[in-house]
């Protein structure tokens, strides 16, 4: 494992930047992401943990210092190229899942795939495709209101995987489920991590769902405090 793909050299962000409400979020954070990790960041509400994956996964830019995704600087990058970067690149999961409720589970999962113009035939055999390993192919037709939130949540995962991501960024996936639906994300997490090599970064203040991953980043007040490796320690002994 040495092949870095997303990296923050003395990143800060500042928000409200040249106001008098500023408010410096993160302080200069140094972090590398290698292709195949596991990461997971922890720390108290408030740390920066949010802040921290927004802008080393270009969601946010930060105020100062550099980012890199596959070695290349964002800031150097056009908005179209950071676009294609993120639509070949990188899969979201949210907390709240981002669903549209005024379309279908399926318009849903297919919605990164119609933006980038791929074929109805296409879409159409991704999306069953990824519905059916996630268990959700009979709910394709529904609206999210209509389902549960772990229904919910694991159409948000196939929206995440359905463009086939090489990193997937995750801000407290599992906050809004219940333990079995939360232990079953994680394995399902898991399995792509291992098993198809997809580098996960992924916020959690669950130190449970944290002994999944392979490496923990605990930030307070904006910095980051310990780099934690799970190395050769079975999941109970790290968690
Ligand atoms: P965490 O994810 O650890 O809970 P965040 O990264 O969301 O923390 O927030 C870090 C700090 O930055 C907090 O004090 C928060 O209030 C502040 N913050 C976050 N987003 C904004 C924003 N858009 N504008 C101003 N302050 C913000």
């Amino acid at each position: 494992m040495s092949e870095v793909v997303l990296e923050a050299r003395h990143m800060k962000k500042i928000y409200n930047y040249n106001t008098s409400n500023e408010f410096e979020a993160l302080h200069d954070i140094n972090f590398q992401v290698f292709k195949g990790d596991f990461v997971a960041i922890m720390g108290p509400s408030g740390s920066g943990k949010s802040t921290f994956i927004n802008n080393i996964s270009t969601i946010d830019l930060p105020t100062a210092g550099k980012v890199f995704i596959n070695q290349k600087e964002v800031r150097s990058m056009s908005s179209n190229e950071i676009g294609r970067f993120r639509y070949q690149n990188l899969g979201f999961i949210f907390q709240d899942f981002n669903l549209l409720d005024t379309h279908t589970m399926f318009e849903n999962i297919a919605m990164p795939l119609s933006l980038a113009h791929v074929g109805k035939d296409e879409i159409y055999s991704r999306v069953n495709e990824l519905a059916e390993q996630m268990d959700i192919a009979h709910l394709l037709n529904k609206y999210p209101n209509e389902c549960s939130g772990g229904q919910r949540q694991r159409a948000a995962i196939c929206r995440a995987l359905i463009n086939r991501p090489h990193i997937i960024v995750a801000d407290e996936p599992t906050g809004n489920l219940d333990s079995k639906n939360s232990s079953e994300l994680m394995k399902i997490l898991q399995k792509l991590n291992s098993e198809d090599g997809v580098t996960i970064v992924m916020v959690t203040h669950d130190p449970l769902i944290t002994s999944y991953s392979s490496r923990l980043v605990y930030i307070k007040d904006g910095n980051i405090e310990t780099v934690l490796d799970k190395g050769d320690l079975t999941q109970d002994e790290y968690f």
